[in-house]
């Protein structure tokens, strides 16, 4: 398979240490230090103690990877938007164009560039880190859900099988499921992950009292919404789903944002607990934590500048 990475980070490096095994992988992005690193000498992708250095091609101008079977878009949700606009060149009537990504209206953004048929959407609990240009971490997880957008599998059954090749673990469900996997990933973020950046804390932290409150109320607020919009979820089982989480976790866990808030980057609030705020509005569920969480992060990234 031809396959284009559209936002070749900490995600679309490491994936591509897989795919690279069996297909033809170009990875796209505007990083030009990191672009010029991997094909000069290789992206090192760290797993446990051993490095290993792949080498599928890096571009900056999409125009210079042209056409592809399947893109993957690994930007940042708050990035979507721009990097389809800026890859359209990237796009035949029969590209497939899956997301991974975390954070609410992946889908609706990469809708506005791409035919329904053609969009495959998706969940994992792989986690990867940048550790400078051309240098990954692969930092564990295994598994791969994906599901067509629309009715139609076969796309995302060609991909999970493209993927299997690779020794990626994949599984394809249905729209109904895929749609419900995104929401479950997003309760979750929604309850740490902003609460760890603004608290500058280790993820597991959250667990304890009183921070643990904090996580509930902003959990609750979550999974009200996502009822409001027809999701079947249950506040005690996502408590219980946390609490887990948080316990399994390394001592030092940091959660995406934090990391992000820590490197200055802008963070995807506006795709977490943001999205939350606007559905609340939408469905007349009152979100005042999430709303004062979503405040202290944009007051976090206005301080970048200072
Ligand atoms: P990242 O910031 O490491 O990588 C994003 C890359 O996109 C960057 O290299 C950036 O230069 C590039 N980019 C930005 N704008 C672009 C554009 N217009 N065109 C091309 N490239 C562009 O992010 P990440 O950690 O790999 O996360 C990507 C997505 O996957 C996010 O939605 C994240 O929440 C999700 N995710 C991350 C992890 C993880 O462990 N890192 C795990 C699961 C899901």
């Amino acid at each position: 398979m031809k396959i284009s990475i559209l936002g070749a980070g900490a995600m679309g490096c490491m994936m591509s240490g897989f795919l690279v095994k069996r297909h033809e992988v170009c990875l796209v992005d505007v990083w030009r230090e990191h672009v010029d690193e991997i094909n000069r000498n290789g992206l090192r992708i760290r797993f446990g103690g051993e490095v290993e250095t792949v080498h599928p091609k890096a571009v900056t101008n999409p125009d210079d990877a042209k056409g592809a079977d399947l893109v993957i878009v690994f930007v940042k949700s708050i990035q979507t938007a721009e990097a389809m606009e800026g890859a359209k060149v990237l796009l035949g009537g029969d590209t497939l164009v899956l997301s991974l990504q975390n954070g609410y209206g992946n889908d609706q953004d990469i809708r506005k560039f791409v035919p329904e048929k053609n969009i495959i959407m998706g969940t994992t609990d792989r986690a990867a880190s940048v550790l400078g240009p051309g240098f990954v971490n692969n930092s564990g997880g295994r598994l791969i859900h994906i599901g067509p957008l629309g009715e139609d599998s076969s796309g995302a059954e060609r991909t999970a099988a493209a993927f299997r090749e690779c020794g990626l673990d994949t599984d394809v469900y249905d729209s109904h499921e895929v749609s419900a996997m995104i929401w479950d990933k997003l309760m979750i973020n929604c309850a740490n992950n902003a609460l760890a950046a603004i608290l500058d804390i280790n993820t597991p932290q959250l667990a304890d009292e009183p921070l643990s409150d904090l996580f509930k109320t902003l959990l609750r607020e979550s999974v009200e919404v996502a009822r409001a919009c027809g999701l079947p979820f249950e506040y005690g089982v996502y408590e219980e789903k946390n609490y887990a989480l948080l316990n399994s976790l390394a001592k030092e866990a940091r959660t995406s944002m934090w990391q992000d808030v820590n490197k200055k980057r802008r963070t995807e609030i506006d795709r977490m607990n943001g999205a939350i705020v606007r559905l609340g509005r939408e469905k007349g569920v009152p979100t005042p934590c999430s709303e004062m969480v979503v405040r202290l992060v944009h007051a976090i990234e206005k301080g970048y500048a200072a």
